[in-house]
């Protein structure tokens, strides 16, 4: 406010704002476990059902499990309690962009703060100061070491406590904020679980194709624009080629944790070649395909008994070789690609029946989200739905 002050000068009256009322923060959804995975119906499954061997909860147990997909030693679950802090420490940080947390924040403006700091967050407003965030564990590990969103720290040590264990002792964070006390964590709160139909969300399996849903979150939210951005899933494929896998992380806004060919070898990982159905369809194909794939193995572990390494034999492997991938990506990131992979006749067959079973798991989780693709799907590739 001015006012003339009688002598020419003008005296300033500013209000500040003083909002008394401090930012609160409540959680308001995390990955949770697809509910149609059962670690008793997997024990013949490859290797799902070792997740449940984690230590911890089931979020953080499905950032170890990609970790171990990477080195293939799955078997490993829950046997290292540092696992994850020295993956962490030596930069393999894809693992724990897996999970992902909403929370509300309230009388507050910083939310538009945080997404300028760190892009791969999620920031929608609700009301004057009223916003939904969400983010993986990896952008809130970001923001806490800068200092900021604290409040929800307590959420996240409960969600996936390893992944804060910097900030469990009571050691000044980022701004020099202290981190909340860890008396103060509570218990991960249960998330009301959906009405859905898991017989449609069991793992998938088409030839050497397997495709599972790990966890999802689906905040129950009216906004259809809000749900779209602050849903996820997380999934792994197995039994895919490399050829696939190349077109897969093509796609920016999503998170990987692909199993290693400087780490695991062929023998190790007992690969084989992913034969395209063309092949199939043809005798000398198939047989081509078996006689190098056949000479490439042979050649492979003789450079391997030359003394040559992993990272430098695999120079030798086509893009038909089988691999396995953790894939995450919010609803907003999956509904692009199921666009481009999914329902599209230009993409390739691979990609395309994997986006396909992602889309038909992914239409059980969100209809709402999803429904415009399952009709597109329906339309065109009525034989497979
Ligand atoms: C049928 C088909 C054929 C293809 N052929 C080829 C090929 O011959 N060669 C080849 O190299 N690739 C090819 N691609 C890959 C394609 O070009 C994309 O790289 C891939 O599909 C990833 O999709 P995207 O870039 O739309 O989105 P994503 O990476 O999934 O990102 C989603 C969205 O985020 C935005 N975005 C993300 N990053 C940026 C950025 N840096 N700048 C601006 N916007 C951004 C865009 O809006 C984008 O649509 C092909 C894809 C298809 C489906």
């Amino acid at each position: 406010m001015a006012r003339g002050t009688g002598n020419g000068e003008i005296a300033v009256i500013i209000y500040l704002n003083t909002r008394t009322v401090p930012m609160n923060i409540e959680l308001v959804a995390y990955s949770q476990a697809n509910p149609a995975l059962d670690p008793a119906d997997l024990l013949e499954m490859s290797d799902l059902a070792t997740i449940w061997n984690g230590a911890s909860t089931y979020p953080e147990n499905v950032i170890e499990y990609a970790g171990r997909v990477c080195y293939r030693s799955t078997h490993r679950m829950g046997t290292a309690p540092r696992f994850i802090v020295n993956r962490v420490k030596e930069g393999h940080e894809d693992i724990i962009e897996h999970i992902v947390a909403t929370v509300r924040v309230r009388n507050s403006e910083e939310p538009l703060r945080w997404r300028m700091l760190n892009r791969h967050c999620e920031v929608t407003q609700e009301a004057d100061g009223s916003w939904l965030v969400s983010a993986n564990t990896r952008v809130w590990l970001d923001f806490f070491r800068r200092g900021i969103g604290l409040q929800a720290m307590p959420f996240l040590q409960a969600i996936a406590p390893k992944v804060y264990a910097e900030f469990a002792a009571d050691i000044p964070s980022g701004n020099g904020a202290k981190a909340p006390e860890p008396a103060a964590i509570p218990p991960p709160p249960s998330m009301p679980s959906l009405d859905l139909d898991t017989s449609c969300l069991r793992p998938r399996e088409e030839g050497p194709l397997r495709v599972t849903l790990l966890a999802f979150t689906q905040p129950g939210i009216d906004d259809a624009e809000a749900q779209l951005h602050h849903g996820s899933a997380t999934f792994f494929f197995e039994g895919i080629s490399r050829a696939c896998t190349h077109q897969l992380v093509r796609h920016r806004l999503a998170s990987f944790s692909q199993e290693s060919q400087r780490y695991v070898g062929l023998d190790k990982g007992e690969w084989s070649a992913v034969v395209p159905p063309a092949f199939k369809d043809n005798m000398g194909a198939q047989a081509k395909l078996d006689e190098a794939w056949e000479f490439i193995q042979q050649l492979y572990l003789e450079l391997r008994k030359m003394g040559i390494r992993k990272e430098d034999a695999r120079f030798l492997l086509p893009n038909a070789t089988e691999t396995r991938i953790v894939t995450s990506m919010n609803f907003a990131a999956w509904s692009h690609f199921l666009w481009l992979r999914a329902v599209d006749k230009a993409a390739q067959w691979e990609i395309r029946r994997l986006g396909q079973l992602v889309l038909e798991m992914l239409y059980t989780v969100a209809p709402d989200v999803f429904q415009e693709h399952w009709n597109v799907y329906r339309e065109k590739f009525p034989a497979s739905t």
